[in-house]
């Protein structure tokens, strides 16, 4: 294969293929878990959004059972279609529908998840509002299928876009866990708006009902606190994470040996449906 630009310049897309990661986001999800212990008494665990499975590899390498019987069960959704991981259970679907919940909930045989993961990310358009606002809207839904999944007590963690409106979704995730904070991994590009919002001890208010219906939006916070802004206004910690001397994604690094091929090629990709119809000449 050809030598890419990208891997001269990006270290942790190169780190992701030596060390057999589908993506770089692993490493996201492994800063965090050297932050947070996120995977401490974990065996069972929603990947949201998991396409092409960086995350879920993560999951599957790092849980563990009390028993060495028992295996930790790992659920993984996506609108797109993922070529398999061991012990992974695969889903294909769309997390803002009440479908996809029922069918998570269905292979947990009526037990609940201990951690639930999102790293969702809609088609960005380059219009920011517009793009904040899509993404908001995709983290309330995967907080939304988090009520009908997670066991009280139980963590949280997505991914959220640092945008003007963040104390609205605070304010939403505060309803729920009494424990939120935002932290950046440094595989993160300080570049991006990208960090990821870290929930803790799953609290659901007394008589909350799960509901597909209902928009998270909707959810009551105490106006008369007015937590949205003023100094009431609710603020979370926000911590960067992964070693000091991990690497910087902000930064180029030299790199001099052969190119890797990819750890896990498409399997369906955006332009194979190009590609096929200008093959039989239909466009
Ligand atoms: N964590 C993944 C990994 O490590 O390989 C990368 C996730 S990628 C940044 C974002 C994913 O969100 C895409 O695969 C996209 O298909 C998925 N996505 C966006 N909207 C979705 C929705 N409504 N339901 C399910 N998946 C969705």
């Amino acid at each position: 294969m050809g030598k890419s630009s990208k891997d001269k310049r990006d270290i942790y897309y190169r780190l992701a293929k030596e060390q057999g990661w589908r993506a770089r986001s692993a490493f996201k999800l492994l800063q965090l878990n050297e932050e947070f212990s996120l995977f401490d008494g974990v065996s069972r665990c929603v990947d949201l959004c998991a396409a092409p499975g960086s995350w879920s590899q993560v999951l599957s390498r790092n849980l563990k059972c009390p028993s060495p019987e028992e295996r930790p069960k790992i659920v993984a959704v996506d609108l797109q279609t993922m070529a398999p991981i061991e012990g992974v259970i695969q889903l294909q679907g769309d997390i803002t529908k009440r479908s996809t919940a029922e069918k998570i909930i269905s292979y947990f045989d009526g037990q609940l998840a201990d951690l639930v993961v999102s790293d969702g990310a809609p088609d960005v358009t380059g219009l920011h509002d517009m793009d904040e606002y899509i993404q908001a809207q995709l983290l309330l839904a995967a907080l939304n299928i988090t009520t009908h999944v997670l066991r009280p007590g139980g963590c949280f963690v997505a991914k959220i876009f640092r945008g003007k409106d963040i104390s609205l979704l605070y304010a939403q995730l505060k309803v729920f866990f009494p424990v939120v904070t935002c932290s950046k991994p440094r595989s993160s590009r300080n570049s991006s708006i990208e960090a990821f919002i870290v929930c803790q001890n799953y609290q659901p208010p007394t008589g909350y009902v799960p509901t597909m219906t209902n928009p998270l939006l909707d959810a009551k916070y105490d106006e008369s606190e007015n937590q949205l802004a003023g100094p009431n206004r609710v603020i979370v910690p926000y911590i960067t994470c992964g070693d000091l001397s991990s690497y910087d994604s902000d930064r180029t690094y030299p790199m001099t040996s052969q190119s890797l091929d990819p750890v896990q090629s498409p399997i369906a990709p955006a332009y194979k449906t190009y590609i096929d119809l200008k093959r039989k000449h239909e466009i």
